[in-house]
């Protein structure tokens, strides 16, 4: 933003949609290794998803031909019941919460009890595919891999929880376990108040003791997420002192609602730039006699003239950050900056947190360590950290910073989520499911033995 005049046209660009993640790399294949699983369950929980890999693909190709865009409550609730039955007969106790609070959908929660520690496993129904979108079918593109809406964002994932499940329970490790499982039916594109629309995932927190998103992460098996960003917003809002344009900077008339603008924004750039992992960016900008802003929609009318000093202004944007201190520390600054109006002007800035960053913990790096051993054992290969610019913001960042662990991204691979070629790696859904199984596993044994 460098000048007035840019800021007095109608500037309107629509600011980042939440996206769970984009791959932007190809799948690989892990290089093999030898096996070298710990104990006759473990090896039972191999065999027995790969004894299931058709009926998980056949659930898959059934939840994917399913329209549940966000905003489609039947058919997000369609595939909640489909879930839903898996989990009943998987011994869970499960319910539906319904989503008229918050406008949505709803969501399902699924729990049982058993003598291990709590384990939160997260997912969703919903996917950004409304039924106008002309992607609407699960596609078999070959022996390897097919397409379809949500595909790897996330029914992949749900997939994979049902069905290391049920590996665990042909193993007979399932009894045991304690675990509860979330899947909300508006992540992408959640509900208002966000307060009650992630309510249950947050209660679904308390005393677990490692939280499991099977986001598709960044596509790639060979990463998982312990970090993602957080996805606040902002809107500024100046005000100058309307006169004739010629008396602008005059003592008793000043800059003008559009300068000072220019200035917190200027300042913001100048200094918090740069900053690792911190981004913020100003998407909607108008300014002029008069503003009206339609927020929720990011768009709104203006109108000024060029010989008349600048009433009002108004910014959009949003704020990325790693870390809750971070985001606090961003904040301060950009209120400090705001608190120092031009001359006969005045600034005001209001923030919304949105999604919370989900901050890479010890905590967090020790389970990815859990679930690398695991993959390791499978003969699948080592999994690393994933780069957090390249994760967006996902439902799992609600509770990270409530549970002593937090994974993501553990998901069905693939590429091209939110587009019409969301494709999946078929190959990846039996070995990706066993990983988490044992995961889930191990983590269930950790009062009989060290992790
Ligand atoms: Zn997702």
């Amino acid at each position: 933003m460098t000048t007035p005049l840019r800021l007095r046209a109608i500037a309107l660009f629509a600011l980042p949609v939440l996206a769970c993640a984009v791959p932007d790399v190809p799948v690989q294949r892990p290089a093999p290794a030898p096996a070298a699983l710990r104990d006759a369950t473990e090896r039972a929980i191999e065999r027995a998803v790969d004894g299931r890999n058709t009926d998980a693909l056949a659930l898959l190709e059934r939840l994917v031909n399913i329209n549940s865009g966000t905003m489609n409550f039947a058919g997000v609730r369609q595939v909640g019941a489909v879930l839903r039955a898996e989990l009943d007969a998987l011994g869970f106790t499960t319910r539906w919460v319904d989503g008229a609070e918050f406008g949505r959908a709803g969501h399902l929660v699924a729990e049982r009890a058993g003598t291990g520690p709590r384990l939160l496993l997260i997912g969703h129904l919903d996917t950004v595919f409304e039924p106008t979108s002309p992607c609407q079918r699960f596609e078999r593109l070959s022996d390897t891999t097919a397409r379809g809406p949500g595909i790897i964002d996330m029914k992949g994932g749900d997939v994979i929880i049902v069905h290391a499940l049920k590996a665990l329970r042909a193993a007979g490790a399932l009894e045991r376990m304690t675990i509860t499982i979330v899947m909300n039916g508006d992540e992408e594109h959640a509900g208002e108040p966000q307060a009650a629309a992630r309510r249950a995932l947050i209660e679904a927190a308390n005393g677990a003791a490692a939280a499991i998103g099977f986001e598709d992460g960044d596509g790639d098996p060979r990463t998982a997420n312990i970090a993602r960003r957080g996805a606040a917003s902002w809107t500024l809002r100046s005000t100058g002192t309307p006169a004739h344009s010629s008396q602008i900077f005059h003592d008793d008339v000043g800059a003008g609602a559009i300068f000072e603008a220019a200035r917190v924004l200027d300042a913001f750039r100048a200094r918090l730039a740069g900053q690792p992992h911190l981004t913020f960016n100003p998407g909607v900008a108008l300014g002029g006699t008069s503003v009206t802003l339609d927020a929720p929609q990011n768009q709104g009318s203006v109108s000024g003239k060029t010989n008349v000093v600048a009433k009002e202004a108004v910014v959009q944007g949003d704020l990325r950050t790693l870390s809750p201190e971070q985001l606090a520390k961003a904040k301060a600054v950009m209120r400090e900056i705001v608190a120092r109006p031009l001359p006969h002007t005045t600034s005001a800035i209001e923030f919304d947190d949105g999604y919370p960053p989900m901050a890479p913990t010890d905590g967090n790096r020790r389970l990815l360590a859990l679930y690398d051993a695991v993959s390791r054992d499978l003969g699948l290969g080592p999994v690393t950290a994933d780069d957090p610019w390249k994760a967006g913001a996902a439902d799992v960042s609600f509770v990270a910073g409530l549970v002593p662990m937090a994974l993501d991204g553990v998901g069905l691979a693939g590429r091209d989520d939110h587009t019409d070629k969301e494709t999946a790696d078929l190959r990846m859904l039996p070995a990706l499911t066993k990983r988490a199984a044992i995961l889930l596993y191990r983590l269930s044994q950790s009062g009989q033995r060290p992790l």
